[in-house]
């Protein structure tokens, strides 16, 4: 079983833990619901009719939490790169994990920490590939924080569970995919 950091529970964050969870490796969510989130009102939001930032937040804490994610409400404060992966630091301690996404918002200060820039231009972005991984083997960046200028819910959960699936298609060694079927009568 892996261990995953997530900085950030947004809905980035939040929809990789969900796909990270449901496959039954260790993960935890870091942020204390202070997502922008909470100033949004979702009229764009494919499936969902029109549902505020708020209520779609509590929805997707709880759905985080019965998947068997942890969210910690701690705030990260440091992250490092290690010989086996990477170092969480909070006011309480330092965690070891094998990866780590990042989903920090508009601001990126621990993303910058590492080195991770954003390129200036007309569409400001932090390189990554398409699942978000950065030139770091073992981070990936997310959401907001990979285009800064081009934010929206929708594309943030996505982001995240791309990243998701690529860090479970390389611990697995092939390419996963997370299908569900209806279930039968
Ligand atoms: C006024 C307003 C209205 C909007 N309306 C819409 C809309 O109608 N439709 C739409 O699609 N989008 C809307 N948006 C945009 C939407 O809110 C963002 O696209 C979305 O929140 C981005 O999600 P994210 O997960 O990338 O980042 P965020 O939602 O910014 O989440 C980042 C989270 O990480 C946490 N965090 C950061 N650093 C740390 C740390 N070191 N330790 C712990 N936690 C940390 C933050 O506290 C935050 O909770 C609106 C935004 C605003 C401001």
């Amino acid at each position: 079983m892996a261990t995953i950091a997530i900085i950030g529970d947004g809905p980035g964050g939040l929809s990789a833990a969900l796909f990270i969870a449901r496959a039954g490796h260790h993960v935890t969510v870091y942020g204390a619901d202070q997502t922008v989130m909470h100033y949004a009102f979702l009229n764009n939001y494919l499936g969902i009719d029109a549902i505020s930032g708020t209520d779609f937040q509590t929805a997707a804490r709880q759905q985080v939490l019965n998947a068997g994610a942890a969210i910690s409400e701690e705030n990260v404060t440091g992250v490092a790169i290690t010989g086996g992966g990477v170092e969480v630091t909070t006011e309480t301690g330092t965690t070891p994990a094998d990866f780590l996404v990042l989903g920090e918002g508009k601001q990126m200060p621990l993303a910058n920490s590492l080195g991770i820039q954003t390129t200036d231009g007309e569409d400001e972005i932090v390189p990554v590939d398409r699942n978000g991984k950065t030139a770091i083997d073992a981070v990936y960046v997310i959401g907001r924080s990979a285009r800064p200028t081009r934010s929206q819910a929708i594309i943030s959960a996505g982001d995240g569970a791309a990243a998701a699936l690529d860090i479970l298609s390389r611990i697995e060694g092939k390419d996963v995919q997370d299908w569900d079927s209806p279930p039968k009568e």
